[in-house]
């Protein structure tokens, strides 16, 4: 902008500021057409847009806090979350890069080779890992939850009011504050609560929470089996933790996990326990009884001391309030194999769920001989394979609807033909995150409402009345 400022000089045009921001910005357009289509664009020229209807008098703080207001919405809209320092880091960083960085890069590329510049060269870079350190710190950032379209808009046109005005506190600032604090209250506070399946390809990642002062359940992380391939074929595999499970939990506004259950040793459940450990706040870890013994666990243990470990066995009962978990498996102690599988009733509100993990049929028939239930909603076990979901289970549940977690063309074949067939006998409706991508089930707490939400196809099923 400032050197379309000094052409402007040069020529001896007559302008305003407001000329000088719309030619830059067509120039942007002209050259790269997405330019107002994401994060870093849309900051940079609202920033420069607002500046340029700055109230003159504003001492630097309150410039500063003005700006980290122009900024906030559009931060939350894509991240959802902010950094308590990164807002004033970017405003310090913003100057070092135009008096420091710019100049010494151009200099520096006339010079290549010159051995003096190894000095500025490690100072930058100790500075870039000190600012990428910061952004990423846990401690650091605050988790607002996803602000709707239509709250932004209005929330810059408001700051962009109070940009222009002289005091610090006034009738522009209340309302903005008023709406901000009210979008992260109905983020942080729901009506709703929620049974998710994560779509996290082929594995298992649910996500349980409640409503109004919401707590948050995981059931298992996924993973993905890593193949002996190669040393040249080698490359950083994609983690469903850092691309789905994280990103769905900030959208909500949760930043920690109350409880964190494990079903079973096998990758796709467990294999990012460290991400989600090391990049997510989680208060407990529960998992069936002898699982501790396993590498992965006891790993997890060492590294994590802030973390509480807990293992559970059949009649124990996790009480939380608004859902009420019993064990019905493990009875004795396993080593985390399909047939040990953490198995979980929860009332939850008025209605039960079934969680089996990878549960095998021959355990199903021993919890079926110590316990009698039924269950309206069953997380269908071990991916819909043959091997899970019995008659002898369907007839004595009777679920209205079945949830299964696979993969696209999985090399397994989930779910199995045969189970599908099962669930049709029994007259289960079923959902799979195959065909679904994503799937939610919500209850609320003021009503006996219910809905199912699917993320692919949009599908809507109310009070189980389905919309083919
Ligand atoms: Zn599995």
């Amino acid at each position: 902008m400032a050197m379309v400022g000094i052409i402007f000089g040069k020529f001896k045009l007559k302008y305003t500021r407001l000329d000088i921001f719309s030619i830059t910005l067509l120039i942007c357009l002209w050259i790269y057409p997405f330019t107002l289509a994401e994060m870093g664009g849309q900051l940079s020229f609202l920033l420069s847009f607002a500046i340029l209807y700055l109230y003159r008098g504003s001492k630097l703080l309150l410039t500063t806090l003005k700006m980290i207001l122009v900024g906030l919405p559009v931060i939350c809209f894509y991240t959802y979350q902010f950094n308590w320092l990164t807002l004033l880091i970017n405003l310090i960083f913003v100057p070092i890069f135009t008096y420091l960085i710019l100049p010494f890069t151009i200099i520096s590329s006339l010079t290549v080779g010159w051995p003096l510049w190894k000095i500025p060269n490690n100072f930058f870079g100790w500075m870039y890992g000190l600012f990428d350190k910061i952004a990423h710190a846990k401690n650091l950032i605050f988790v607002t939850g996803q602000i709707p379209s239509f709250w932004v808009i209005i929330l810059i046109i408001i700051v962009l009011l109070y940009v222009e005005t002289k005091t610090l506190r006034n009738k522009y600032l209340w309302i903005y504050m008023l709406i901000f604090i009210g979008c992260v209250a109905m983020n942080k506070f729901p009506l709703f609560g929620s049974v998710n399946l994560v779509d996290v390809g082929q594995g298992d990642s649910l996500v349980i929470t409640t409503p109004l002062n919401r707590k948050t359940f995981m059931i298992d992380v996924a993973g993905k089996l890593r193949f002996p391939m190669p040393s040249w074929a080698k490359h950083e595999t994609s983690n469903q933790v850092d691309n789905s499970t994280i990103p769905f939990l900030k959208h909500q506004g949760i930043s920690r996990i109350d409880k964190l259950f494990l079903t079973h040793k096998d990758v796709d459940h467990v294999g990012n326990l460290e991400t989600m450990l090391s990049k997510f706040s989680v208060k407990e870890v529960n998992f069936g009884i002898g699982l501790e013994n396993n590498p992965r666990i006891q790993a997890a243990m060492k590294h994590h001391p802030e973390v509480k470990f807990k293992n559970l066995q059949q009649d124990d009962v996790v009480d939380t309030g608004f859902i009420k978990w019993r064990v019905l498996w493990p009875k004795t102690k396993g080593i985390g194999e399909n047939g040990d599988s953490l198995t979980l009733l929860a009332r939850i509100k008025n209605k039960k769920w079934l969680f089996t993990g990878d549960l095998d049929s021959e355990s199903e028939k021993e919890i079926l001989k110590d316990h009698q239930f039924q269950a309206d909603y069953l997380k269908v076990g071990h991916h819909g394979s043959k091997t899970a979901t019995s008659d002898q289970l369907l007839s004595m549940l009777k679920p209205k609807v079945g949830f299964i977690s696979a993969g696209v063309n999985n090399r397994y074949g989930h779910p199995n033909k045969e189970t599908l067939k099962r669930l049709q006998k029994h007259q289960v409706q079923y959902f799979n995150t195959a065909d679904y991508g994503m799937i939610s089930w919500y209850y609320y707490f003021f009503n006996n409402e219910e809905k199912i939400t699917t993320f692919l196809k949009g599908d809507l099923v109310e009070n189980s009345r389905t919309k083919e």
